[in-house]
């Protein structure tokens, strides 16, 4: 039975990745600093470790065979925007801990979870923006902090990869979610925010929406991503490839798909002084469809359902008193 690592196991995709490589015949180790919010870890061990600190990644990557690496310090773009020090700070130790803690253990394998936060601002500067294709991350103008750090270290697994001969892969996500992710708090992303937002509020009221609402993004649900994760660490690809819906939308659309998923009528209020990213980001598959000979097919429509019915479940059991739509199943 081959023995897999999953750091960031007590996070959204790092949980959900643990049920699926359980589900796949693995052993799975999980550490993470803290457990998973909502739902039991399936990890047949799960450890609490700080992997900022070097004497951790060692623990955590013994007797390993392949790393899949997703701890980072990270959230939706209020939290990014505001907290760019301690995200570098902490994400570049994390990775540069466990690769190398990898490499010493003997792992064969490491997978690094990138973000399209790499690409440069300069290629996303309209909401009709052209899908970007790996190539495009260089000249590089990265996302600051957290996508700096991102970029960082996707080189520094391409040159553990050509000085080591460590089998290294790199993903890069657009946009993931469903049930599970975080919906409050300050990191949440914005499909999560919307699922909150209109639960909470009457059929016929007014939710704030980030900006003009004109900025667009392309989201990819949960079980495609984990399956394109593992799709990619057993190809022979280790150029960075792109984990995402093509499907691009603004977040005006995405609010009014929310709504109509909850059966209200909402209103928006935008506001402008709110941080919202670059202005329009969409995910160019061809790549990943040469390379997995798949790509992601879950709809955002049925998507944001399961993402919307979990958010009601849990502002009912924390008391939060979401209210139903009235037209609903429109
Ligand atoms: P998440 O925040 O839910 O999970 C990250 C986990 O890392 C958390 O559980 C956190 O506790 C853990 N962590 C943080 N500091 C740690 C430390 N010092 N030691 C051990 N664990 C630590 O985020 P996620 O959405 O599951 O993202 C997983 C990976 O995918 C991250 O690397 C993230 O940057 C990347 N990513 C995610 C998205 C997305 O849309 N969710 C997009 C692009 C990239």
């Amino acid at each position: 039975m081959k023995r897999v690592l999953v750091t960031g196991a007590g996070g959204f995709i790092g949980h959900h990745l643990v049920g699926y490589l359980v589900d796949k015949g693995y052993w799975v180790r999980g550490v993470d600093i803290k457990m998973p919010e909502y739902a039991e870890s399936r990890a047949h061990e799960f450890e609490l470790l700080d992997l900022r600190r070097w004497p951790n990644c060692l623990q955590a990557t013994r007797g390993i065979d392949e790393v899949y690496g997703l701890a980072a310090n990270m959230g939706g773009i209020g939290f990014i925007e505001s907290n760019k020090a301690v995200i570098m700070h902490d994400s570049a130790l994390i990775n540069l801990h466990t690769l190398e803690a990898a490499r010493l253990n003997g792992a064969q394998r490491y997978l690094f979870t990138s973000s399209a936060c790499i690409y440069p601002g300069y290629k996303q500067q309209s909401p009709d923006v052209t899908p970007l294709r790996e190539e495009d991350a260089y000249p590089a103008d990265a996302e600051d902090g957290y996508g700096w750090e991102k970029l960082f270290m996707e080189r520094q697994c391409r040159h553990y990869r050509e000085d080591y001969g460590l089998e290294t892969r790199i993903v890069r996500f657009h946009n993931i979610y469903g049930p599970l992710g975080t919906y409050d708090g300050g990191r949440e992303k914005s499909p999560a925010a919307m699922c909150r937002k209109i639960a909470l509020v009457e059929d016929g009221g007014e939710i704030e929406v980030w900006g003009d609402g004109e900025q667009t993004r392309s989201y990819c649900y949960i079980d495609d991503c984990v399956e394109g994760i593992y799709r990619l660490m057993r190809s022979d690809y280790h150029e960075p490839l792109n984990l995402g819906s093509d499907r691009m939308v603004s977040i005006n659309e995405l609010v009014d798909i929310v709504a109509a998923v909850a059966g209200k009528e909402v209103t928006r209020r935008h506001d402008l002084t709110k941080p919202q990213g670059v202005r329009g980001r969409n995910s160019d598959n061809t790549r990943l469809r040469e390379v997995l000979d798949w790509e992601p097919d879950t709809t955002l429509e049925d998507g944001l359902r399961a993402t919307y019915e979990w958010i009601m479940e849990q502002l009912v059991m924390t008391g939060r008193q979401p209210v139903q739509g009235v037209l609903s199943g429109r």
